[in-house]
């Protein structure tokens, strides 16, 4: 049986979804998107998903169609008609159908879709294992903090990975780490401070980076909010990403280089047993 898709107020098999031609997604890429993990069929950090899908729907000055509380709603209506326990919920806001033109229509109708990703998370190999990465340069746009669904620069970025063999990348812009092709980038020192990149224009304000960040403080652990070079991250002690669809994930190699012992760190294995934990604790 296909999954149920959400478009435009109707739940309607997957295979009946239809967008116009016409919609700015499509032609111009305006539109944003949030990805929701789903754990025994509860959303994870869904409120920090909402924020953020306000603040770049406000960056684009693109009006949000339906309210937070239909949003959630509409979410868990999801999740239940496909019978989620575990996977992903997808969600994608654009300006909608109008004639082309680059300008913004003045009364712009958006579009919402949502579908659901049934998908192991918590016991996938990349969270036991670790993932390799290669580092590419930093083609995208100057916005990464916009959840844009302008996303081509990243799949090229992970297409690079796949043909070497690897499985991801990380992005490097004047010899510094911006962050992974659709993760947060971070590093363990030496001397065991965490270190991940401050928040900018340069990356994506991820969520689970946030909550990460908040449960590491809790435990006193010691965090750095900076940029950090491609050597510097080689030269650590632990490396690893984190998002929203990998949690806390172990990397074990950089550009050939094994990190550390080569094998997913104390450190990183305890962040993600604590974001797990915390995060199921106050799913919705
Ligand atoms: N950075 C980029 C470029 C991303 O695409 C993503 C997620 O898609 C993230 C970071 C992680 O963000 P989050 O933790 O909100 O999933």
């Amino acid at each position: 049986m296909g999954r149920t898709v959400y478009v435009n107020g109707e739940f309607v098999p997957e295979e009946a979804a239809r967008i116009s031609v016409f919609d700015r997604g499509f032609l111009f890429a305006d539109g944003i998107y949030e990805v929701t993990a789903v754990l025994e069929g509860r959303l994870i950090d869904f409120p920090g998903h909402l924020r953020r899908m306000h603040r770049s729907l406000g960056e684009l000055d693109m009006p949000a169609p339906v309210g937070d509380a239909a949003l959630e709603s509409l979410h868990r209506e999801l999740v239940a008609r496909n019978g989620l326990e575990e996977g992903l919920v997808y969600l994608q806001i654009t300006r909608g159908a109008a004639d082309r033109d680059f300008a913004w229509p003045a009364e712009p109708e958006p579009s919402l879709v949502m579908f659901t990703q049934a998908r192991g998370l918590e016991n996938s190999l990349a969270g036991r294992e670790g993932i390799r990465v290669i580092s590419v340069p930093d083609i995208r746009w100057g916005r990464r903090d916009i959840k844009t669904v302008q996303l081509l620069a990243p799949s090229m970025c992970k297409m690079m990975a796949r043909r070497a063999g690897k499985d991801d990348a990380w992005m490097i812009e004047d010899g510094l780490v911006t962050e992974g092709t659709s993760n947060n980038a971070w590093i363990v020192t030496g001397d065991g401070a965490l270190v991940t990149r401050d928040l900018s224009n340069a990356i994506l304000h991820g969520i689970t980076r946030a909550a990460v960040l908040a449960y590491a403080r809790e435990a006193q652990m010691r965090v750095e909010e900076r940029a950090f070079s491609l050597d510097e991250a080689k030269a650590a002690a632990e490396a690893f990403v984190t998002a929203a669809s990998s949690f806390v994930t172990p990397v074990v190699e950089i550009d050939g280089i094994a990190i550390g012992s080569g094998k997913p760190g104390p450190v990183t294995r305890r962040l993600r047993e604590i974001y797990l934990s915390e995060s199921r604790r106050q799913a919705i």
